[in-house]
């Protein structure tokens, strides 16, 4: 990075990446001062090295006159309202809790990753830049249910693999599905393996400032009576939370109140994923990893903090205990949770066998992105019953739209509706968004171009790859002789062999056009 870069950006907002000392990156964000200097959106003056700066970006000046139209309003789980997202100079920082990499993301947890980009695509629409990070739990607490035992260890057991190979198998595979679902790529995905200093440097923090403490047992917990408003976001009051209930671990004996959690956990019996520490050598917490994450990437400055709804009670509450009491500020603005999935009426769990994953749809013969579809259907904030039915009703409707968006022609403009803009706009309210589509669809009034121009407009924020065309499927030797035969039966006027022909070729899938120019197929 040239020193004359920087100083041609002197008084200009900027992220900068800087290398950090353990190999990794840090991003800042701020008003550069100086070629070593940059003041953060809380006032304070950070100065680096410019040998350190991997990257630097200056973030263009916001228009006002694009912020008035749909800004975007959300229910923020701890005011418990619907409020308008600010954005500071045309910038939103997001923090989504990301997947633990000992199994697949099933499509629960596939609904949350969706929220933030729903959430980060509407933001962008409305001309606003965002900066979003998603952590990759490869390390702490890999327990669903509080009283198992860690599931990275105990699956690397069962298959007599290393660890970090299984988890490195499975983010590749969040990746993967991320990928097929359209869901665009958070900046940076952090992985709490790599991060062990800062988690270390927050827990060292906290002990100083007295919000922790190393308890009997050697480990170190957070002192839960030392935040007041614990319990805000839940609405969990801390006299009200009785001892051992679901939300604590079993091994914490060693915690003086029933309600304080561990950051750093020594390593008993533990041979693998341990690190030395200046508590003895262990493994962090899992609360502690968003906490230092969030600080450390984003500047301690969260504009929307994004997780499931059972991630409300302990983990978020947790999380905000421990970033306001490090910072002294109340680190996250809006937190956002996304609602229950069932799938055909059930809770999917492990033990019911009806774990259904994105895998499973693609099995079925069924376009990934109809799971994204059938999500769209329903509120983020309303619990929601998918089903095979739904996906597969989801699956002939894309279809059917990228069908017609190829009758409708070639064009990329792009038609801004009011009603699509502030149908997001209005707390992500994606089925009305859905519904004006279909209304969109059936219009007789609305010319075939400005019908795609608006399909394609929606199609930034609810991102069904809608102008994909349907021949994507490659098509069979078999069939292309079929083809081959029937272009001949038809030159020869033997229609009776074109049209059986036509329906075999039919059964197995196409469609089949004649016209002047000859016959045509698509995949039905
Ligand atoms: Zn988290």
């Amino acid at each position: 990075m040239s020193a004359e870069d920087l100083r041609a950006a002197i008084g200009k907002r900027a992220t900068i990446r800087l290398h950090g000392s353990e190999g990794g990156f840090r991003d800042i964000v701020g008003v550069l001062q100086s070629e070593t200097s940059l003041i953060n959106r809380r006032g304070e003056l950070i100065e680096f090295q410019p040998d350190d700066v991997a990257f630097f970006r200056v973030i263009p000046v916001f228009n006002r006159r694009d912020a008035d139209t749909g800004q975007l309003r959300i229910y923020d789980t701890l005011t418990r309202e619907v409020k308008s997202i600010e954005s500071r100079d045309g910038f939103i920082s997001i923090y989504c809790c990301g997947p633990t990499v000992y199994r697949d993301a099933h499509v629960g947890n596939l609904r949350t990753f969706l929220l933030s980009d729903l959430i980060a695509r509407t933001l962008t629409l409305q001309g606003i830049e965002v900066q979003l990070i998603q952590n990759i739990t490869d390390v702490g607490h890999m327990a669903d249910d509080f009283e198992e035992q860690d599931k990275m260890l105990a699956e690397s057991e069962k298959r007599q693999v290393d660890p970090f190979e299984i988890a490195r198998e499975f983010e590749s595979r969040f990746h993967r599905d991320l990928a097929l679902l359209n869901i665009r790529a958070a900046d940076r995905y952090p992985r709490a393996s790599e991060n062990m200093d800062s988690m270390q440097k927050a827990i060292g923090e906290l002990i100083e400032k007295k919000s922790a403490y190393v308890g009997s047992d050697g480990c170190v917990y957070f002192d839960a009576t030392s935040f007041d408003s614990y319990g805000a976001i839940s609405g969990n009051r801390l006299e009200a939370l009785k001892p051992g209930h679901r939300y604590e671990y079993k091994d914490e004996g060693g915690k003086r109140f029933h309600a304080d959690w561990a950051l750093w956990k020594l390593a008993g019996g533990r041979t693998q994923m341990i690190w030395e520490s200046p508590w003895g050598a262990g493994f962090p917490g899992w609360h502690i990893e968003c906490s230092a994450m969030s600080i450390d990437f984003l500047d301690a400055s969260v504009d929307i903090h994004v997780g499931g709804i059972d991630l409300r009670f302990p983990h978020h509450e947790n999380e905000r205990a421990q970033s306001n009491s490090l910072t002294g500020h109340e680190v996250v603005q809006t937190w956002v949770h996304g609602e229950h999935l069932l799938f055909e009426g059930r809770k999917m769990s492990k033990s019911a066998g009806n774990v259904v994953l994105l895998g499973d749809l693609i099995d079925r013969g069924l376009d990934p992105l109809s799971l994204r579809f059938a999500l769209l259907e329903n509120r983020y904030r309303s619990q929601m019953d998918l089903s095979w039915e739904s996906l597969e009703a989801a699956h002939s409707t894309i279809r059917r739209w990228r069908k017609l968006m190829s009758e409708w022609g070639t064009s990329s403009e792009l038609k801004l509706d009011n009603e699509i803009t502030d149908s997001l706009a209005t707390d992500l309210d994606t089925p009305r968004a859905m519904q004006r589509l279909r209304a969109i669809e059936k219009d007789m009034t609305i010319g075939a171009q400005d019908k795609r121009a608006i399909f394609l407009y929606a199609d930034q924020v609810l991102g069904l790859a809608l102008d994909r065309t349907l021949d994507g499927k490659a098509l069979t030797d078999e069939l292309k002789q079929l083809l081959q035969r029937r272009e001949i039966a038809r030159s020869e006027k033997n229609w009776a062999e074109s049209d059986a022909l036509r329906n075999q070729l039919e059964s197995a899938g196409l469609e089949i056009n004649d016209s002047a120019e000859g016959q045509s197929w698509s995949w039905k």
